[in-house]
């Protein structure tokens, strides 16, 4: 029975139910084929229902399973779906860190917003995952090894069976966590330089639009991708970098926020710069923002090798790109997101042009010290152990 007490309840993951699975699911060795198949979820997940009448009912952590949804819920033909990617660190110190989950919460509420479901207090996120790794943290994420991490997907869907066109009656919160490949493993094909190749969109295909959804993480952004990104994959690119408008704005790079560092052509000096998020077309990534804030505190002035660096968060063209690189200005360039991390870019095709990022220093070292401090917080060590980004998860249950 659900617990509230008023008409339209709050999420509140305090009062979770908990069921234990008895049928324990094997844990994928690193790099199994198991781990690569990104599908292999932990033995437990949270789930919460909502419905408009009243409100969200008890959040429940149970055994992991199927969904069971009738053929004409909402999200099966209305999109009603947006989620979260976010991961759960194994830190040097033995505890289980999330790294900024309100920034994840906020965003996971501006989505469901965008897509008429319902909203809750975001810090409810960060209690529910606490409570699902509370339970199966210390078998999926051994304590004595540290530098390990899961995914973890918070999703939301329009789950009611009215297949009239109408706001979502009901709906489904649900986390599932999932062993993922570590990105920083990946080594490079023998005698390639390691970084990204981009493909450039084609002018007749676009991601987001001004007054659309680009910022919001919903799944309707991603299934119309997939074609492109699969053409990109096929002729061996890894990502598409998604371009806009006539003059072709760079916005960002498959499920990555793109960064590029270049000499300023009017004024000649070094710019950090990406997309801005006024415009709503570009997904508002938290570690790119975290990038941003770390830039703007140490690297606008000397830090160690590393020049200086204005930050900027403005429109800029594939044009002015291609223009930088003609004139040796780029510096280097990097796209940033949760599942891949920091990622430096060595080459974008925009058309029958082949632009090499990788700059006269192949790698000015940017990209490598962000991601040295990033790793830090994330996996508390090198005196990060108590960094305000973190979320420390108490209370994990030994069995
Ligand atoms: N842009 C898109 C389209 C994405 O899907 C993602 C990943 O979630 C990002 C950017 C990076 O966002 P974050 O750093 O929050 O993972």
């Amino acid at each position: 029975m659900p617990s509230f007490t008023s008409a339209v309840a709050e999420l509140d993951a305090s009062v979770v139910k908990i069921t234990r699975s008895t049928n324990l699911r094997p844990v994928p060795a690193p790099g199994s084929p198991e781990e690569l198949s990104h599908s292999h979820c932990t033995d437990h997940m949270a789930t919460v229902r909502w419905t408009d009448a009243n409100g969200w009912e008890t959040p429940e952590v149970r055994p992991y399973e199927n969904l069971s949804i009738p053929p004409t819920a909402s999200c099966l033909h209305y999109a009603t779906e947006c989620f979260e990617g976010m991961k759960v660190y194994r830190g040097y110190d033995g505890k289980l860190r999330l790294f900024r989950p309100d920034c994840n919460g906020e965003r996971l509420v501006n989505s469901s917003q965008r897509t008429s479901l319902p909203g809750f207090r975001f810090e409810e996120l960060k209690r529910l995952i606490a409570k699902l790794m509370q339970i199966d943290g210390a078998r999926w994420l051994p304590k004595d090894q540290p530098g390990r991490f899961l995914y973890l997907r918070p999703t939301m869907i329009g789950n009611g069976p009215h297949l009239g066109v109408q706001t979502p009656k009901e709906a489904l919160l649900f986390v599932i966590a999932v062993p993922w490949p570590d990105p920083s493993k990946k080594v490079p094909e023998p005698g390639t330089k390691p970084g990204l190749k981009l493909l450039a969109s084609h002018p007749d295909t676009i991601r987001a639009w001004p007054g659309g959804f680009g910022y919001a993480k919903l799944g309707a952004n991603y299934g119309p991708s997939l074609q492109a990104h699969g053409q990109a994959l096929a002729v061996g690119f890894d990502q598409v970098l998604w371009l806009f408008g006539q003059d072709r704005q760079v916005t960002e790079a498959g499920a990555s926020n793109f960064f590029v560092i270049w000499e300023n052509k009017e004024t000649g000096k070094r710019e950090m710069v990406t997309a801005p998020l006024e415009n709503q077309l570009i997904l508002p990534g938290v570690t790119r923002r975290s990038v941003l804030e770390l830039s703007r505190a140490e690297l606008t002035r000397p830090c160690g090798d590393l020049a200086p660096v204005e930050v900027v968060e403005k429109s800029f063209t594939i044009g002015d790109v291609e223009q930088a690189w003609r004139e040796g200005r780029i510096v280097e360039s990097f796209v940033c997101g949760t599942a891949y991390f920091i990622t430096p870019v060595k080459l974008i095709r925009n058309g029958d042009v082949d632009i090499d990022m990788l700059g006269a220093a192949e790698n000015a070292g940017y990209a490598k010290q962000l991601k040295t401090w990033l790793e830090a917080i994330m996996f508390g060590k090198d005196g990060k152990e108590n960094h305000e980004w973190s979320y420390v998860i108490e209370g994990e249950s030994d069995k």
